[in-house]
């Protein structure tokens, strides 16, 4: 199965994702995770993507493009990947498109999870993960079960993405409006966009998301 997962920052692409990796078995492509890791790891991108992701501004095309078609070769995406965070805009789609027709391959479905902008900062504001583990907590709408520990390994360090702050959000949310929002009518306009409700809660985001996926 190959499928985009399409919606604002803080819509919660990452933790529906994480739900249908258990689910199907297929991995998670986060276009955030890889480009954190390049940071982390002081490579020629990361210190080319460092700044523009603080400001909450997109990373060029070029980066973006380079990095997935290198990674959806690797043997543990022949099972079906979603994509969480890519394409962003109207070139990265197009750039998409080719890379599944050069390997005979389509996308299943493009799902949009609909929120509305004022949920978005603060879903944003209160998100954080285990430092261990990468599981998604937040701090009012999913704490883990015993405060301070980590649900899935048990451990207690936790971390916030610096770019997780109001004046970020802004710019993310403008470029979400101008530049991704146009993915929009062109996924419609293939007949392979199905849209959720992002505002519900967390277990029925997913109910939805997979009897969109069962109807095919
Ligand atoms: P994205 O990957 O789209 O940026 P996340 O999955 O990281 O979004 O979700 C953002 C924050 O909102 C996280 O802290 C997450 O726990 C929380 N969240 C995700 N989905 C929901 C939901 N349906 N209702 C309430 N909070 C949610
Ligand atoms: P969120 O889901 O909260 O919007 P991500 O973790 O997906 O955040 O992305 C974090 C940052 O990484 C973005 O603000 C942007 O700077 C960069 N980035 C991630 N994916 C892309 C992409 N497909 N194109 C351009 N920039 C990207
Ligand atoms: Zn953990």
């Amino acid at each position: 199965m190959r499928l985009i997962l399409l919606g604002p920052p803080g819509a919660g692409k990452g933790t529906q994702a994480q739900r249908l990796v258990d689910a199907y078995g297929i991995v998670q492509l986060s276009t955030g995770d890889m480009l954190r890791a390049a940071v982390a790891a002081g490579t020629v991108i990361g210190q080319q993507a460092k700044a523009v992701m603080e400001a909450g501004d997109l990373v060029s095309d070029d980066i973006l493009v380079a990095m997935i078609s290198e990674r959806v070769n690797e043997d543990d995406c022949g099972r079906g990947f979603i994509l969480d965070g890519f394409p962003r805009t109207l070139a990265q789609a197009e750039a998409l498109e080719g890379m599944l027709a050069e390997k005979s391959l389509s996308l299943d479905a493009v799902i949009e999870m609909k929120v509305d902008d004022g949920l978005l900062i603060g879903r944003i504001t209160g998100r954080y993960t285990c430092a261990n583990c990468g599981v998604g907590y937040h701090d009012e709408n999913l704490p883990p079960k015993v405060a301070g520990i980590c649900d899935n390994c048990g451990r207690t360090d936790f971390t916030r993405r610096s770019d997780d702050n109001v004046a970020a959000v802004t710019t993310r949310l403008r470029a979400y409006h101008e530049q991704t929002a146009p993915l929009l009518p062109f996924y419609r306009e293939k007949g392979s966009l199905k849209s959720v409700d992002g505002m519900a809660d967390i277990d029925e985001v997913t109910r939805q998301i997979q009897s969109v996926l069962k109807m095919g």
